[in-house]
């Protein structure tokens, strides 16, 4: 299993940079986690759009499901008909799109995606899938996905809790937002700082952690100090288009 990472920012794409997206690979299948502002133009990079196998979002906060809009235009324009496209999100995500549109166009959308309540645990192709509600502004799911013997897990946007910890026991790979460098320099809750992600990664016994949505004027190298001093494994900060490889 491979994660590329699609877009790092937090509440708006800094300069050359994308909001929340990632891409999950095994065996062929494809799954887009998150779909923030501009993470669309770099997932095309690595596969085109209408190859997707399911797209997972966290939240209905728009640096994280937005461009599902772009990708409503990219499949209304594709030359032949497509199969609607397994959404899973809670209620509102879908919605909070949706609302760009009119009705006519609304319901265009809605033939274009099979929206779908995630459980508890779902399967995409080879991919087990658990989730885990997270404490944010609005009701978050963290996602875990295992495949081949590996397992990453997916804060999406969410403040400390030990719930994280339940999520990600255990997985190879924990991507958690850090939104702030350190507790100094929170503007807004509902939001981990880079050590409070580290002290997450480390009550999960996580391998390796991946630190992303990050705020645009957030530092990423003092950020990645800042959690490197609570975390024995290895803290890697995501970059637009950086591939991951998780587990052996
Ligand atoms: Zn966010
Ligand atoms: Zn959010």
């Amino acid at each position: 299993m491979e994660v590329t990472v699609l877009g790092t920012s937090a509440a708006w794409p800094a300069p050359g940079r994308a909001a929340a997206g990632f891409l999950v690979r095994h065996e062929g299948t494809a799954v887009a986690l998150d779909l923030g502002t501009g993470a669309l133009a770099n997932l095309q990079l690595e596969v085109p759009h209408e190859r997707l196998d399911a797209v997972l979002i966290t939240h209905e906060h728009l640096d994280h499901c937005l461009d599902l809009y772009p990708l409503t235009v990219a499949r209304v324009f594709h030359p032949e008909p497509l199969t609607p496209l397994p959404l899973y999100a809670l209620p509102g995500v879908f919605e909070a799109v949706a609302a760009l549109e009119d009705e006519e166009g609304r319901e265009e959308m809605r033939g274009l995606f099979d929206v779908r309540e995630p459980g508890d645990t779902f399967e995409v192709g080879p991919f087990r899938i658990t989730t885990r509600g997270l404490p944010h502004l609005v009701p978050n799911l963290g996602f875990r996905i295992e495949a081949g013997g590996a397992a990453l897990a997916y804060t999406g946007d969410t403040g400390p809790s030990g719930e994280i910890e339940v999520l990600a026991k255990g997985v190879d790979l924990l991507v958690s937002e850090a939104s702030w460098e350190d507790e100094g320099g929170i503007l807004v809750e509902g939001h981990l700082t880079a050590r409070q992600a580290a002290e997450h990664a480390s009550g999960a016994g996580a391998g390796t952690l991946l630190l992303t949505h990050f705020w645009p004027t957030v530092d990423r190298d003092r950020a990645r100090e800042h959690a490197a001093a609570a975390f024995d494994g290895q803290v890697v900060v995501a970059d637009e288009r950086m591939t991951v490889r998780v587990g052996s």
